[in-house]
Parts: structure tokens; sequence; C-alpha cells
């Protein structure tokens, strides 16, 4: 039990806004690491989620608020791609937070992917905080490196203050005009009614401190009982991988109850259900980010809410996006494993087996998802007619569709030298686009 004899988890935040708008470097910037430069084209192609315990918040907002009271243990922020086709990953992403960072570059305003994330976040009456990002560009910024945003403006030249003010006031008419009232955090008296905005910096972190002051202080105050631990197992796979030296392991986000190494789990999967034993539970170090390779930190247990990385044996066709089980003494197995596989449909009605198309192959089913999104959109069009699959039997009869799409995977010198014998083109690439980009010009050339 925590201080105020209140017993509340960690709350779970997710960062979201359009591509380049300074999410991933928001997150760098609280953790004091570097992720986004390590990221192929700097895009974020998966969910991460990094844990801020309570003690490192307090540093950071100190010098806002020397005396604030955190009644929660932590804050678990999960970052989600901002690519167009990954709006599924996104709205799994925010169906599991308490509350939201809507990151919106200064120089630009709205854009598409911000309006579309608003509406994710209305649509599920999700609490949101507007940072305004990149600062520091305004022309004339002066440094102050990870100050409250009062104290940094008060240094900033009258040309700054006058820049910053007109674009602070445009946006805010951008925002009325999605129907949503905003005002800069520290005027707003109608929190609840009026959104905040919370002017940062991800690159010298100016209002930082303000941002996760707020985030901490909010939900503490407007959302106990949402935050109040109870013991039923809530957890939801993000991710299924494969992590060298440990084979199939799924990324889950457990915001309620507790796993033990050893507990018995029902998951949804692609060809059933799978009901494994948890041979370990892995978390990065506090302020790592679980998705970035590195050592982990073993657990007997682990209480809500974390991110967690759990390596059992025959995860290898869990389905991202569905809820993982922990079996009791009183349970039911079999109604446990069909519980588990209710979440699949949605999931699955994306891939069209049917017809002709193209063959594609993804490091995870979060990106393979991602990429039947982008391919399904009208601007592409590309038809799919498999995924996933550990092989292909015969070589399309239409040229333009003999062909892999590889997301993120690496092909083998075998793999390749079969596909050439079998007249198979294989296209791999770290970045959507760029797949698209390959093969859009192979398709013009066989046209000609
Ligand atoms: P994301 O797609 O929203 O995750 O955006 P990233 O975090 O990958 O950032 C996109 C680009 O903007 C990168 O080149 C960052 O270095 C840069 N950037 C992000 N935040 C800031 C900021 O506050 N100031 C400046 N000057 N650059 C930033
Ligand atoms: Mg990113």
């Amino acid at each position: 039990i925590k201080e105020g004899g209140e017993n509340l988890r960690s709350i779970i935040c997710c960062i979201m806004g359009h591509v380049d708008s300074g999410k991933t470097k928001l997150l760098d910037c609280i953790r004091g690491t570097n992720v986004q430069e390590g990221e192929a084209g700097g895009i974020t192609q998966q969910i991460g989620a990094t844990y801020f315990p309570a003690k490192n918040i307090r540093e950071r907002t100190r010098e806002l608020k020397a005396d604030a009271k955190l009644k929660v243990p932590g804050l678990l922020v999960i970052d989600t791609p901002g690519h167009e086709s990954f709006t599924n990953l996104r709205s799994r992403g925010s169906s599991l937070c308490d509350l939201a960072i809507l990151v919106v570059d200064i120089k630009h305003g709205l854009e598409p992917q911000t309006i579309e994330s608003l509406n994710l976040l209305r649509m599920r009456n999700t609490e949101f905080i507007i940072a305004l990002n990149k600062v520091d560009r305004l022309y004339g910024w002066k440094t102050c490196k990870n100050a409250p945003i009062v104290k940094a403006m008060k240094q900033q030249n009258k040309d700054v203050t006058n820049e910053f003010n007109i674009r602070l006031t445009d946006i805010i008419t951008q925002f009325k005009e999605q129907g949503l009232n905003t005002e800069i955090y520290y005027k707003n008296k109608e929190m609840g009614e009026t959104f905040s905005i919370v002017p940062t910096s991800a690159k010298s972190g100016e209002g930082v401190p303000d941002l996760l002051l707020w985030l901490v202080q909010w939900a503490q105050k407007t959302m106990v009982e949402k935050l109040t631990y109870v013991d039923e197992v809530q957890c939801t796979v993000l991710e299924v991988k494969v992590i060298e030296g440990h084979g199939t392991t799924i990324d889950v986000v457990l915001v309620n109850g507790e796993l033990h190494e050893g507990d018995q789990i029902v998951v949804c999967g692609l060809q059933g259900p799978i009901v494994t034993t948890i041979r370990a539970l892995l978390t990065p170090h506090p302020m790592k980010e679980l998705r970035v390779k590195g050592t982990y930190l073993h657990h007997k247990e682990i209480k809500a809410a974390q991110g967690i990385k759990i390596t059992a044996q025959g995860l290898e066709h869990a389905i991202a996006g569905t809820s993982l089980h922990v079996v009791g003494p009183d349970d039911d197995i079999e109604a446990m494993k069909e519980s588990a596989m209710e979440d699949m449909e949605s999931v699955l009605s994306r891939i069209d087996k049917s017809g002709e198309g193209v063959y594609v192959q993804t490091s995870t089913l979060g990106s393979l998802e991602a990429l039947l999104e982008f391919l399904k959109t009208p601007a592409v069009n590309i038809p799919v007619s498999e995924g996933y699959n550990e092989g292909w039997s015969d070589a399309r009869e239409e040229k333009e569709y003999a062909t892999i799409l590889a997301f993120d995977v690496k092909v083998t010198t075998e793999a390749r030298e079969l596909a050439d014998e079998m007249g198979v083109k294989i296209f791999c690439a770290d970045i959507i686009y760029q797949l698209f980009n390959q093969f859009q010009v192979y398709i013009e050339n066989i046209k000609e």
C-alpha cells in the first residue's frame, strides 16, 4: 500500500501523433537514451513500452515542484508507430492506456495522423495532453536544458515569444476546427473540458518536467478508480518475436494482476489456442525500451502495470493484439481456450487468402498487419494471397505476383537461390515505403 492508503498501479500512457512529430525522441529525452537514431529510417515500426519509476519522475520534476506527491509506483509509456498503415497497431496501443500524450510539431500544426489519433482518443474517451513539440526550432531559441517551460520562456527574446504565441494561437484554432477546446496548460482553468497544451523540446528537454508532472498528477486526481490495482490478470500481447537465445517470445502489457514464472497460460494462436507455461519473465532495465535488444532482468513474479517479455514454448503462432489468460487452480482450461480464441477473428480477417496476389513475410505479426494494411490502401492496392507461412509451394502464374515482399526479415542465400530457380522475385526492406517503391518499379518494368 502506497502513501495515502491507496493501492494504485502504474499509469499506462500512450504516445501518439503524426510521423516525425517527435514521439520517440520525446521518450528518448525522458529516458536519456537514443532509440530514435537506431531505428530504420528513424521510423518506429513496432510498439515499444518503457517503464519510468516514480523515483525518476520525481528527479525530473524537482525543479518544477519539489514536494509533488507521487502515489503511483511509476509510469509505463507505450510508443506507437506513426506510419499511416499502422492504424491497427495504434488503436491497440491506445486501447490499453489510461491516458495519452498527443505530440504536435509546433512548426507543422495538425497533420493527418494527428487528427486520426485525436479521433481514436475521443472514440475511446481517453484523456490526453498535447505536447507542442520542437519549440527549440523557433528561430533564435535559447536552450535551457530540461527546464520547466515557464522558466525557459522567460529566457527568450521578444521575437521568439511572438513567434511562439502566433503558432500557439494558430494551433488552438486548428484544434477548435476539430471541435476541441485547448489551452496552454498553466492557464487551463477547466481541465477535463479544455485540453492542456505543454510546449516541449525533445531535443533539449524544455517542458519535459511539466509534461511528466501533469500526466502523473492528472491521473492521480481523476483516475483513482481506474488505477486501483486489482488481482485479476488483465494482459495484452503487443508483439510476437524471435529473440536470439530465447526463441519465440511475446511482448505483453500487464495492466492488472500478477504473473509468475511457471504460470500456466492460454494465448490465442494462429492454429488454435496455445496452452503453455511461462519459462521466464523478462523486463528491460527501468527507463530502457522493451523493443531494443540488450540484457534483460529476470523476475520470479511481476505485478502490474508493466511491459514484459515472456518466454515459453510453443509461442510461434501467438497473435499480437489478443489477451493472455492465466490458468488458476479452479479454472476450466477448455472454457479458457475458447475465450482466448474469441479475439482472433478481427485480426485474421485482414488476411485475404482467396485469389491471386503477392506473398508477404514479416518479422512479427504486428508488422504483418501493418504491411497488409498498407498494401490495401487505395493508393497502393497490391493484392495479397498469403502471409506469414513458413514456405511457399508454387510460383504464381502471373509474373507480377510471383513475388515475395519481405518486411524486416533476413533472406538467406539458399532462399534467394531457390527463389531464382523458381522464378520468384524477392523484395526485401525494413521500411514499408521502400518495399512499395521497389515493387512499383518492378511492376512498371514488366508492363513495358
Ligand atoms: P516520431 O516519428 O514521432 O517518433 O518522430 P521522431 O522521434 O523519430 O523524430 C523525428 C525527427 O524530428 C528526428 O529527426 C528527431 O531528431 C527530430 N525531433 C524530434 N523532436 C524534436 C525536437 O523537440 N526538436 C528538434 N529540433 N528536433 C526534434
Ligand atoms: Mg517514432
